[in-house]
């Protein structure tokens, strides 16, 4: 009898786990909470970075192997929890990410027009959870945004709020994003990176692409590319880090062109304080120095930035889940090898892979490797021990009235989607409210596995 195993998670490392565990002869119910699979590659991916987006093509082949069943739309530690997970099947893989946001801890962050990154790609990627007042009235308000961190996501982000329409048009955004974002009067998008550029975390493909926006021009000041000597060791250590420097050493040498939106790189500047009343009105930002370890200080001089929009661009936090033990300081589930420990002992047939098992890090690839090495661990531990047979909790989901999305039912809303998207003459526009998402899944009756 070959084992049944849960994946908590339908994106990226959820299913490369089920891919390495069909592989292995397992069959896989593959549980999300969202009634759609492929997680932050349709949610988190931006709309326009298209190849990235057509690693949807391989996950889907995935969910189309013998021995896997999708059972979207279904909420662990809501619908079901993880104690009748581990009691329905041999093992259970958590795969469920890392999807709120880290605060900076400053006053006036709560101020209107001062959001998350995470709440910022939520909308313009469809997520059905994201709150689409709160970002359209901030947009609308703004002529100048700052943008905090240095990362992908920041690159992402400022991306989207600088790019002409013609960049964005013809991606899977939905329409009220794309209207809101063609409304938008932002003009300025300021970038807040604490350390120097080679402390920064993004790629250098995706940096480039900043200098290559139509309309936009790229504002350095030379005085942020003097290296202190730690940054110079970076340089010489670390090829994506030279690179980095090069392209903003190029803008810099570029010049300006006299383009109508500007993107403006400021390092070694951390914000102090978001300012306004009700709404915010700019950005307090602190100068900074590096030290010999390479973290920063503030130096006490202070400048503002007026700004209408403020995204904080500082990382991705992943959350607890009932009865799953929790490292609250790293938020991440506490694990050897993807073996989910509590204390110094290992909690039977529970493990994790992707970013609850090591934070937010890496690029989608990273989690295939990821995924791997947890679906060894589990199945070095299952080796020699009866499969416990039974069907899984879909049984459990239906007695409970749990409107649960299979795999055709995906590929309904898929082909809704795609029919969208072409009388609008794109190749797809994203369903963007649960109701819709469900209503399609529905349409050709067979949505329950
Ligand atoms: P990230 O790479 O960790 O960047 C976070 C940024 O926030 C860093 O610049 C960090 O600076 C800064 N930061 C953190 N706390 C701060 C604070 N209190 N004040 C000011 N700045 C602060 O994370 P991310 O951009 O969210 O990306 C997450 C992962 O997804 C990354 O692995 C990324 O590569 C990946 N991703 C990839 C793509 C792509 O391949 N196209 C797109 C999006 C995301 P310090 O370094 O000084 O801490």
């Amino acid at each position: 009898m070959t084992y049944t195993i849960a994946v908590v998670g339908a994106g990226p490392s959820g299913l490369y786990a089920t891919d390495a565990l069909v592989s292995a002869g397992c069959t896989v119910d593959v549980i999300d909470r969202l009634p759609v699979p492929f997680g932050l590659v349709r949610y988190g991916v931006a709309p326009d970075h298209l190849s990235i987006r057509s690693v949807r093509d391989t996950l889907e082949k995935i969910l189309e192997r013998p021995g896997v069943t999708l059972l979207a739309g279904v909420e662990v530690g809501t619908d079901v929890t993880v104690v009748e997970l581990l009691q329905a099947y041999d093992a259970v893989v958590l795969t469920y990410g890392a999807s709120r946001d880290r605060r900076l801890d400053i006053g006036g962050e709560d101020l209107l027009g001062s959001v998350a990154a995470t709440d910022l790609v939520a909308w313009y990627c469809g997520h059905p959870d994201a709150d689409i007042e709160i970002i359209e009235d901030a947009l609308d308000a703004a002529t100048a945004a700052v943008v905090v961190g240095v990362g992908n996501v920041s690159v992402d982000v400022t991306r989207v709020l600088t790019a002409p329409r013609e960049r964005l048009g013809s991606t899977d955004m939905p329409e009220h994003v794309l209207d809101a974002l063609d409304r938008s009067g932002i003009t300025d998008v300021h970038v807040l990176g604490r350390r120097g550029p080679a402390q920064a975390t993004w790629t250098t493909k995706e940096l480039k692409e900043l200098g290559e926006l139509e309309g936009v021009d790229v504002v350095v000041d030379p005085a942020d590319l003097v290296l202190e000597p730690v940054s110079e060791a970076l340089v010489a250590a670390d090829r994506v880090v030279a690179r980095n420097v090069e392209v903003i050493r190029g803008w810099a040498e570029r010049g300006l062109t006299g383009a109508p939106r500007r993107i403006h790189l400021h390092f070694h500047s951390r914000p102090a304080e978001i300012l306004g009343e009700g709404r915010m009105t700019g950005v307090v930002v602190e100068r900074t120095t590096i030290d010999a370890d390479g973290s920063a200080n503030g130096t006490g001089e202070t400048f503002q930035i007026p700004a209408q929009l403020a995204v904080r661009s500082v990382g991705y936090r992943g959350v607890a889940l009932d009865a799953v033990p929790f490292d609250a300081r790293r938020n991440v589930i506490p694990n050897v090898d993807g073996r989910v420990i509590e204390g110094d002992a290992a909690v039977a047939g529970l493990y994790v892979a992707g970013w609850i098992k090591r934070g937010p890090t890496g690029v989608i690839g990273t989690n295939k490797k990821d995924a791997s090495a947890t679906v060894d661990s589990l199945l070095a531990d299952l080796e020699g021990t009866p499969a416990r047979g039974g069907s899984g909790i879909a049984p459990v989901l239906r007695e409970r009235g749990v409107q649960v999305v299979g795999f055709e039912g995906w590929r309904a809303i898929d082909a809704a989607e795609r029919a969208l998207g072409e009388s609008r003459g794109r190749v797809r526009t994203t369903l963007h409210d649960r109701h819709t998402l469900m209503a399609a899944a529905k349409a050709d009756g067979s949505s329950a596995p």
